[in-house]
């Protein structure tokens, strides 16, 4: 294979050719890293921005529109993880001018970009289709569909930078879908059409970055306690209905944010080298197959 090193022979035996660089110690050591939809305390971005920050980043940026929290996290990322430089940035993930200012950015200050986690979302009208608006769809599909295609778009000539020296393994584009985005989900038409278009986004790119080193490929979470969900687990807990929720997916239970930052991890480090135009799904099992209802 064209572009993997020859690691040499031990005893006339071929040596294991490897492609990550750091698969002993940090896992994404140096790496510069742009996570969107850090700011929510409970949710999937923060939880990232830690797991990269822990395994080696060089430096994180926290990007949110909400920036109410990302000051506090920077503090707290640095203060756990020594080295990391930890950059707070407020800005609408769906605004192509302020996203694409943040990259230039962070190449400008570090000469590279290595994993932009478009992460930001918002869950929609979780209406019937009837009782849908089209402006509400609209903006669901900015923010969850759009947000993601720009972060594309802008961070992949970035990672270029880097790639071009060194094109395996290259940069990683990780955006966030949902099972929602693969199977039908009955709560709201507007957002699973808008994790669908993030599945087809990360497939189609995958393709059209070929040859480049630099991968993209979707996480789908399936119910994580985040803010996004907290009502639901809240309404679950007051009813005492916990045990339904579990019900849902093979693994018996809902997750926490930091259960999926792992798999955003693996997708950002080299050790994905060969992952690529994939849609993760991160839900327990539960798009494995359908609950039994009784
Ligand atoms: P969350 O609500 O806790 O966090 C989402 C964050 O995105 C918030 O901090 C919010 O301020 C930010 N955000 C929203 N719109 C933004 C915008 N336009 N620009 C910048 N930031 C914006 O929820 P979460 O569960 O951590 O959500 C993260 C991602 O995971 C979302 O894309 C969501 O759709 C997806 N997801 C979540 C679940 C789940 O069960 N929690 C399941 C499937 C997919």
């Amino acid at each position: 294979v064209e572009g993997i090193p020859d690691e040499g022979t031990f005893e006339g035996i071929p040596k294991i050719r490897h492609i990550a660089s750091d698969s002993v110690g940090p896992r994404i050591k140096d790496k510069v890293v742009i996570v969107t939809g850090a700011n929510s305390p409970n949710g999937i971005g923060r939880a990232s921005a830690h797991q990269f920050a822990h395994n080696g980043a060089k430096a994180v940026y926290i990007c949110d529109f909400d920036d109410s929290h990302l000051a506090t996290h920077k503090r707290e990322i640095e203060s756990l993880y020594p080295g990391v430089d930890v950059h707070v940035r407020q800005f609408d993930a769906a605004d192509e001018k302020a996203l694409t200012a943040v990259i230039d950015e962070a190449v400008a200050k570090y000469g590279r970009l290595d994993i932009f986690f478009a992460n930001a979302g918002i869950s929609g009208q979780q209406k019937m289709f009837t009782e849908t608006d089209g402006d509400g769809f609209m903006k669901t599909m900015k923010v969850n569909a759009l947000g993601p295609f720009l972060a594309a778009k802008h961070a992949a000539p970035a990672m270029k930078l880097t790639s071009e020296a060194k094109p395996y393994p290259g940069g990683s584009i990780i955006c966030t879908a949902s099972v929602a985005g693969l199977r039908s989900n009955a709560g709201s038409t507007d957002y699973s059409a808008s994790k669908a278009a993030v599945v087809s986004i990360a497939q189609t790119v995958s393709y059209q970055l070929a040859g480049t080193g630099i991968r993209i490929n979707a996480i789908c979470p399936g119910l994580i306690e985040t803010g996004m969900t907290q009502a639901v687990f809240d309404h679950a807990r007051k009813r005492g209905t916990q045990r339904k929720i579990g019900q849902l997916n093979p693994t018996q239970r809902g997750a926490v944010a930091d259960e999926v930052a792992r798999v955003a991890l693996f997708l950002g480090s080299d050790e994905s080298s060969y992952v690529n135009g994939q849609a993760w799904a991160v839900c327990g099992g539960l798009s494995a197959g359908h609950p039994v209802v009784p």
